[in-house]
């Protein structure tokens, strides 16, 4: 049961829609049952897709201060194998990113086949913080949702499965989070005075959100708006999403795997049957191409 809204195609947003403190019909303990249970099965996906090799998973993790980009990093990813995921975090532009189109930097980080790549805020900031503070134009940001539309398709169309989530929060619950960080003495090293003064931006930020989840959901890259008051329930609601994703995809997967298995026993058998001529011989009659499972992650 999906308990995010997935958008899977250009439509008029209003945030106000969706209720950002919603929990569905479920229960805070038996939330945790369901979470380690699909927490297994997306561990299980995972192998699957990083031996397979013919898909990498891109996940976008958006959403004001507070959100909860961290902990759904933490809560959410625990389950797979750190070998084949990754986090890319983006943050104000050096520089060099600066001097170039705003796609560079994002394009660098995107994941190899087998690979999935987590990125904490993204090339959206370039329609969002740049949009509130006026670093550009309006014009400028139309141009960008056509041209992250189009650099998500190519991504999508080298077999990259696409989930983008918007964390939804209330203005309340930011308030109750930051001050909870300044009372919490493990959480005071999150503070920032940025925060505080983001937070005056707060209806600028929601109309920018709603129009660019209205501009650039897709079938290949489509939007999740997720309810984020509730932690527990918000990592229900993403790690379903990706369950629910990834599982279409398994047979493929495993069919991949089966025709590399049957091509390495093949090759296995045709050294094997070599053995007793010279080294010359099975030089030449090994085949010429690597085929190892090498996964390349930069
Ligand atoms: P944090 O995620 O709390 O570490 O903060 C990172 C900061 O970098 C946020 O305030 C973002 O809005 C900002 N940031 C990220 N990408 C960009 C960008 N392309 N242009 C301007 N600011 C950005
Ligand atoms: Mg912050």
């Amino acid at each position: 049961m999906p308990y995010a809204v997935k958008l899977d195609q250009e439509k008029k947003v209003k945030l106000s829609e969706y209720s950002p403190d919603d929990k569905g019909k479920e229960d805070k303990d038996v939330s945790a049952v369901m979470l380690a249970k699909l927490g297994a099965e997306l561990n299980e996906l995972q192998e699957w897709m990083y031996a397979a090799q013919t898909h990498s998973v891109l996940i976008v993790l958006q959403g004001l201060d507070t959100s909860g980009k961290d902990g759904t990093i933490a809560h959410v990813m625990a389950s797979m194998n750190p070998q084949g995921c990754a986090v890319s975090s983006f943050k104000v532009p050096t520089p060099e990113e600066a001097a170039h189109d705003f796609l560079w930097r994002i394009h660098k980080q995107t994941p190899g086949k087998g690979l999935m790549m987590i990125f904490n805020r993204s090339h959206y900031e370039d329609v969002l913080v740049t949009r509130v503070h006026k670093l550009v134009t309006d014009d400028v940001v139309k141009d960008r949702y056509v041209q992250i539309r189009d650099f998500e398709k190519l991504l999508a169309d080298n077999n990259t499965i696409i989930l983008k989530f918007f964390l939804h929060i209330s203005k309340d619950e930011q308030k109750a989070r930051l001050e909870a960080r300044e009372q919490d003495e493990q959480k005071a090293w999150k503070l920032s005075v940025g925060d505080w003064e983001e937070r005056q931006f707060w209806d600028d930020y929601t109309a920018a959100y709603e129009d660019t989840l209205g501009a650039t959901s897709s079938q290949c890259a489509p939007w999740y708006i997720v309810p984020a008051d509730h932690k527990w329930f918000r990592n229900l609601a993403v790690a379903t999403a990706l369950v629910e994703t990834l599982r279409p995809y398994k047979a493929d997967w495993e069919e991949a795997l089966k025709k590399l298995g049957v091509e390495r026993k093949a090759e296995l058998a045709e050294v094997r049957r070599t053995e007793g001529t010279s080294d010359s011989d099975r030089k030449r009659k090994t085949p010429k191409h690597n085929t190892s499972t090498t996964h390349v992650t930069s």
